[in-house]
């Protein structure tokens, strides 16, 4: 599994980063920055992906 994050679609509410903060931070814009593409907690990733409201974030099986 690995971790996208369209950055050009982010609209910088943070919830990813709240929800996962070892695997997503962001830049001084606000604008999301992926950490780790391959995250070990799974499940913290997906729960960012699903909330994230912009949709910027997916995940590659
Ligand atoms: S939750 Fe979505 S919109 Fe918010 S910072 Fe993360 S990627 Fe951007």
């Amino acid at each position: 599994m690995r971790v996208r994050a369209d950055r050009d679609v982010c609209i910088g509410a943070g919830l990813c980063v709240v929800t996962a903060g070892e695997v997503f931070d962001q830049d001084d814009d606000g604008i999301v920055v992926v950490l780790d593409e391959h995250p070990a907690d799974v499940a913290a990733a997906r729960e960012a992906v699903a909330n994230c409201p912009s949709g910027a974030l997916s995940l590659e099986e």
